[in-house]
């Protein structure tokens, strides 16, 4: 039987990267940052009202988004920030519930 429901929230982790984050260090996608990520990547912050997109960014792709659009020469060290899709299941297709919350299994 799939389960239907994530094992684990998927605000625990960064919407940039998927990196997980712990829960001190989270910052909710607010406006300012909405449209800095705008800027920043040419496309925006999506499926905000979907389950299995995180809500949240960590502090310091935060950070680094405000200083860009400040104007500072800062960058994130990836270029291209995850693009997030509806799981099929919960098994072995959902970034949350496949990720290891502890330990480091690398996606791209
Ligand atoms: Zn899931
Ligand atoms: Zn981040």
């Amino acid at each position: 039987m799939a389960s239907r429901k994530c094992k684990q929230s998927s605000d625990r982790f960064c919407y940039f990267y998927g990196q997980f984050i712990f829960s001190k260090k989270r910052r909710p996608i607010v406006d300012s940052l909405k449209t800095a990520y705008l800027h920043y990547f040419g496309f925006p912050v999506a499926n905000q009202d979907k389950k299995w997109v995180p809500h949240v960014f960590c502090e310091s792709c935060r950070i680094i988004l405000l200083q860009w659009s400040s104007g500072e020469k800062v960058y994130l060290p990836f270029g291209s920030p995850m693009l997030w899709r509806e799981p099929s299941n919960h098994e072995n297709d959902c970034y949350f519930c496949v990720t290891k919350t502890l330990g480091y299994n690398k996606k791209k």
